[in-house]
């Protein structure tokens, strides 16, 4: 088969920005196994048209993203972090919360939500929705802490994003819980304050998407703990709906 300069130029383009990646993520070595390949015939489609997303289980495909960022160095938060926080949970989980990054003690343990705020998730999630943690899945915009546990700042959101979109894509949930502004507005490419955005469902590549309040802020803010509770609210009535 022959092939034009212009496409020539531009699968060798392609072929040099996924080394690149790779090698940002700090990949030293290649593996080449059917279920690796078939994550990265998939890379950068959005979920709905990934064809063949049954070949691979959620659990292995989530195993593989796992491993392909396990000394990822994509963005400054690499230089900072004891540990990755991927995420954890139920690979097959209908409901998936994402918050914006891992706090002290996630980064120390390697867990996402099991800090102060992670405690008020777990009620909200046991008590409020008589679910349990190993029923959802639980996992953060950015998988490294960000020094003083600021916000993720865009840059470092932007080089992250990828990884989340991947466990979305690998997991297939029908709702996601996004905790807090800075995970709504990444998630649904947005400004808008989640003040506006809370209490109404979104789309994001055909999951629905409801924001609220991050469990930390409600740490702080109590009162905001009425309106998270419509939302979780809202949020179940649809899950039973499903
Ligand atoms: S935050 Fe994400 S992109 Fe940045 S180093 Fe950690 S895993 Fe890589």
């Amino acid at each position: 088969m022959r092939m034009d300069k212009k496409h020539f130029i531009a699968v060798t383009g392609e072929i040099r920005n996924h080394l690149g990646f790779l090698a940002e993520t700090g990949c030293q070595g290649f593996d080449c196994s059917e279920k690796s390949l078939d994550i990265l015939r998939n890379w950068g489609k959005d979920a709905s048209q990934v064809q063949n997303r049954q070949q691979t289980s959620s659990p292995d495909m989530l195993e593989i993203i796992r491993r392909l960022i396990s000394n990822c160095r994509r963005c400054k938060l690499s230089a900072g972090r004891m540990n990755i926080v991927f995420g954890a949970g139920n690979p097959g989980a209908r409901l998936v919360f994402v918050g914006d990054a891992p706090g002290y003690e996630e980064d120390q343990s390697g867990e996402p939500f099991v800090g102060e705020a992670g405690q008020l998730l777990t009620k909200i999630i046991e008590n409020g929705m008589k679910l349990t943690r190993n029923q959802v899945y639980v996992c953060n915009i950015v998988k490294c802490r960000p020094p003083g546990n600021r916000p993720p700042g865009p840059d470092e959101i932007i080089a992250c994003l990828p990884f989340l979109k991947r466990q979305i894509a690998a997991i297939k949930p029908a709702f996601i819980c996004a905790l807090g502004e800075s995970a709504a507005q990444a998630i649904l490419i947005t400004r808008e304050p989640i003040s506006r955005l809370r209490g109404r469902f979104h789309n994001y590549e055909g999951i629905k998407v409801m924001p609220t309040f991050h469990p930390a802020h409600l740490v702080r803010h109590p009162e905001k703990k009425r309106e998270t509770w419509e939302d979780i609210q809202k949020l179940m009535k649809e899950l039973k709906n499903i």
